[in-house]
Formats: C-alpha cells, sequence, structure tokens
C-alpha cells in the first residue's frame, strides 16, 4: 500500500491545504504560549477556572493545557501519517482522538461565568475519578482479593457521553451565530452545517475506532488494498476539525488574556470573542 495520494485528500486539495496552515498556525500560537513561564504553574490566572487537588495543584489548569497538547500532538501524528503506507484507519483514530482532545478544552473554557467553566470540568474530573475507582475495584474482584463486601461501598462508573460534550461544544458555537465575513473557507459562515458535518465525523470515525462493520455496508467501497475509508473528503474534514482546533487556541489565549499573542491568520481563525 502506497501514502495516500492527492486524490484520496478529498476532491479539491485546497481543503487541505488551508487544514495544514490552520493547524501550523494552532501549534505556532501554544508553542508561544508554552514559552510563557506561567505555562506549567497552576498559579496562572485562576480567575479562569481554579480546582484544586490535595496536592494543591489547579486541575482545570492541567485538564486545559493537557486536552491542548493532546489534540496537537494527535493532529501532527495524523498528518505525519499521511505519508506512510498505512491507509486511512489510523489517521482517522487519531483524528477522532484530537477531535476529543480539542473538544474537551473547549467544554470547559466555552462558559463566560466561571462556574459554570468549574461545573464543566467537574464532570468530566468525576468521570474520570469513578471510572478509575470502579476499574481498581473490578481489578481486585478479578484477582480474588479482598473487596468490601457492603455493596453500597461498591464504586459506580459514572458516565459522561462524549458525544454530549461535543453536542454542548457545537450547541454553543451555534449560539454565537454565523460569521458575516462572506469567506468561502469560513466554517463559522454556515455554522449549522458545521455542526452537522464534525457530528457526522465523529460518529464515522468512532465507528472506524470501534471497529464496526456498518460503515464500510453504508460505503461499499474500499480501497485496492482492502482499507475500508469512512470519509469521502479526508481534505475537508482535516480543514473543518482544524478550524475547531483553532478555536480552542483563540478561546485558550482570550481566556488567559493572551489575545496579543495571537498572529493574523488568512482565511481568519475563530472569531467569537464574545
Ligand atoms: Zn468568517
Amino acid at each position: 500500500m502506497d501514502a495516500l495520494t492527492a486524490g484520496e485528500l478529498g476532491p479539491d486539495l485546497t481543503w487541505f491545504v488551508l487544514a495544514m496552515r490552520r493547524l501550523e498556525w494552532g501549534y505556532a500560537q501554544l508553542r508561544e504560549g508554552e514559552c510563557d513561564p506561567r505555562w506549567e504553574t497552576s498559579e496562572f490566572d485562576t480567575d479562569v477556572g481554579e480546582v484544586l487537588n490535595d496536592a494543591g495543584a489547579n486541575l482545570y489548569y492541567f485538564s486545559v493545557t493537557r486536552s491542548l497538547k493532546s489534540a496537537t500532538r494527535c493532529y501532527q501524528a495524523a498528518v505525519l501519517l499521511l505519508k506512510e503506507p498505512y491507509g486511512a484507519i489510523p489517521v482517522e483514530n487519531l483524528l477522532r482522538a484530537a477531535l476529543l482532545a480539542t473538544v474537551k478544552a473547549l467544554f470547559i473554557l466555552q462558559p463566560n461565568k466561571r462556574k459554570s467553566r468549574e461545573a464543566r470540568f467537574g464532570h468530566l474530573y468525576h468521570a474520570d475519578r469513578s471510572a478509575l475507582e470502579y476499574a481498581a475495584f473490578r481489578e481486585l474482584k478479578l484477582l480474588g482479593l479482598e473487596v468490601p463486601n457492603d455493596d453500597s461501598k461498591q464504586p459506580q462508573p459514572q458516565v459522561i457521553q462524549e458525544s454530549k460534550i461535543i453536542r454542548d461544544v457545537l450547541d454553543d458555537l451555534v449560539a454565537y451565530g454565523n460569521c458575516l465575513c462572506d469567506g468561502r473557507a469560513c466554517p463559522q459562515r454556515d455554522i449549522q452545517g458545521f455542526r452537522h458535518r464534525v457530528l457526522l465525523l465523529w460518529w464515522q470515525y468512532s465507528s472506524v475506532s470501534h471497529v464496526n462493520i456498518w460503515h464500510v455496508e453504508k460505503l461499499s467501497r474500499a480501497s485496492p488494498s482492502g482499507d475500508g475509508y469512512t470519509t469521502g473528503d479526508l481534505g475537508r474534514a482535516f480543514h473543518d476539525l482544524s478550524w475547531l482546533y483553532t478555536e480552542a487556541v483563540v478561546r485558550f489565549h482570550q481566556r488567559y488574556h493572551l489575545p496579543d499573542k495571537l498572529s493574523p491568520l488568512e482565511p481568519h481563525a475563530a472569531r467569537t470573542f464574545r
């Protein structure tokens, strides 16, 4: 199998080229942010959100920066894999992870009120913690080690639906309204359409990552090597997701009062300052 060809990236390579420009722009903005000595400190602008752990570290800020870093690394790895002969499956798995990391950052950055931002982070954090406690409890049982007999002490995993996080983030974007710039390459020009496309990508990529069979049946299309593609336009997908990534970068700079560090980008990055 060869590397993905230009044709497999979509009928109009412009989307892919624009996506690369947006991603590179986002990486550069975050790199500059990381040079700020406050980047790794829990004291960094606690007005945005502050949820401390027992050691006094600000988990809210840690979560924001971790999500942005995860998204960045996944996009970089996905782009790198396009040149390798492994087909679309690992690329789409990485795009799914990048999308999730991007929306997790946005999920806790979007609300204008600090209490709402911290409440959203609380949902994410407690779901993570309860999943960990549940897994530890199940492992003890599996190994036949001592566990509390009292059923009420058995940890119950709290599930936070990833689809719901994505929908909430996209709904917030819809609430900001359409951009009036009239640029063809501005996804915010038709934010409802953008919402629909991103949700579709999420479902398709989740199907790839869970090795579901329905997307193959649905598309009835496979590459000569046998790799099924879930999307006919990978370039367009990259572009939509890269725009969402720039939205997270812009929002991060806005919340932490760093807009003066943003360089210009053409076509423009997200314009959701409120
Ligand atoms: Zn616009």
